[in-house]
């Protein structure tokens, strides 16, 4: 056994620590390489079982789930499992397990966190093979889920295995959570699961749902996001003599306009981490108001799209549009209404420093040879619903960004080299401090 912990490796220099970190790392790659085909075959028997989410259709993820549980008690796991009755789906269960290696900090835990269900495989047309019958070519598994997210979940599901094989002794617990859900809106999933004490504040936590196809990407911060229905009720009045009605069409514009220059005006703060660096405020979907040209609108109906960095509060935007309204009933004697169609407000970007960012950057750079860099994103991942209980999270994998489309597909190398990276991260623990 070799000893990975922080007190016995002090004892040994510099030098013969590197030494022993390196051969444990060419003894995981070449334990990997060796199992590469049995991951494979793996893969393609889980990808068989059909895992659609319920509220798309599908039959959900219990058979799935059963299957997984079977592998991880056959390896020699105990499974903890969470499920949820699905009261909306006739009592359907909703499985959610977890499996870990203990480690020596037993107080905190590495998760991996990846899910089961898949959306369903839409136009049948367009797919060149069975969907559910995964197939093998130019080096890919062409299949429903094979990316999103059944690469990464095979993937952490034989990290833990190998670090089993392995034999090392682990700086804290590392485990894997395969969810239920998230294809939805993590309901009976990761939100589940974050009501429970399954995760706490000194965790680690990795969601290898989404990536790029260098791999170099590792996102540590996405933004709030805010969209808004405004409605503005004016009079409606023949074109002609329009001093009888109020124009709600002329109003809105000038509304939209305004909250625009506002908006973009106050929260201008710029966040180089992001690739869209500033807070973005679009006004987007436009109901139709009259059929003809020839009357004055009476009802005008708009919607903004609103990502906003992690440093400003959504409520303080969504106050500041309300004092916006205010004004302009008075001003044009309109009724103004404004509904919140969705509200996920960021949590705080994990910083680049933090264990899990910085343990995840050096499994990257060590096993996929690239130069991570850091990232925010506009869009929204679960990782946001860990990082709003103050989890640090990260977001990585290496996928061709495939995920919904018809002939998804994983590539097999992308699959091994991430099985190497999940299961090299513990392992750098007691190195980079
Ligand atoms: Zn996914």
């Amino acid at each position: 056994m070799v000893s990975l912990d922080g007190i016995s490796i002090r004892t040994l220099s510099d030098t013969q620590y590197m030494n022993s970190h390196d051969d444990l790392l060419t003894k995981l790659a070449s334990d990997v390489e060796k199992d590469s085909l049995l991951i494979q075959d793996f893969m393609i028997r889980m990808l068989r079982i059909k895992s659609v989410n319920p509220n798309m259709g599908g039959q959900g993820e219990a058979e799935r789930a059963q299957f997984l549980e079977s592998f991880l008690k056959s390896e020699g796991f105990s499974v903890t499992r969470s499920d949820v009755i699905d009261g909306e789906f006739s009592g359907m269960l909703r499985p959610n397990l977890s499996a870990r290696l203990e480690g020596k900090d037993g107080s905190r835990n590495l998760w991996f966190i990846s899910h089961m269900d898949t959306v369903p495989e839409g136009s049948r047309d367009l797919w060149e093979t069975d969907p559910f019958e995964p197939t093998v070519k130019d080096g890919k598994i062409i299949a429903r889920g094979a990316e999103d997210n059944g690469q990464s979940l095979v993937g952490s599901l034989f990290a833990l295995r190998e670090l089993k094989k392995l034999g090392v002794k682990l700086p804290f617990n590392v485990g894997v959570w395969l969810v239920s859900d998230e294809e939805f809106a993590s309901r009976c999933g990761i939100k589940h699961l974050l009501k429970g004490t399954n995760f706490k504040k000194e965790d680690l936590i990795l969601v290898p749902d989404a990536g790029t196809p260098t791999g170099v990407d590792i996102e540590i911060a996405e933004k709030g996001l805010l969209w808004l229905k405004l409605t503005v009720r004016g009079k409606q009045v023949h074109a002609s003599l329009p001093r009888k009605g109020v124009n709600a069409h002329r109003v809105g514009m000038k509304l939209a306009l305004d909250l625009d220059d506002f908006l973009h005006a106050k929260y201008k703060a710029s966040d180089p981490l992001f690739d869209e660096p500033l807070s973005t405020f679009e006004p987007t979907k436009k109901e139709a108001n009259v059929p003809n040209v020839n009357t004055a609108p009476g009802l005008d109906v708009f919607y903004f799209d609103c990502r906003v960095l992690p440093r400003y509060s959504l409520d303080e935007v969504i106050s500041d549009i309300r004092a916006r309204i205010s004004e302009y009933q008075e001003r044009y004697s309109v009724v103004i209404s404004m509904e919140q169609v969705q509200k996920e407000p960021a949590g705080p970007a994990t910083p680049e420093k933090s264990e899990v960012a910085t343990l995840l950057a050096e499994a990257v750079r060590r096993i996929s040879k690239v130069q991570p860099r850091f990232v925010g994103i506009g869009g929204q991942t679960v990782g946001n619903l860990f990082r709003m209980e103050g989890i640090p999270t990260a977001v990585w994998s290496t996928v061709d960004d495939v995920p919904h489309e018809p002939n998804e597909y994983s590539r097999m190398k992308n699959l091994i080299n991430d099985t190497e990276v999940f299961a090299a991260l513990p392992l750098f623990a007691a190195i980079v401090k």
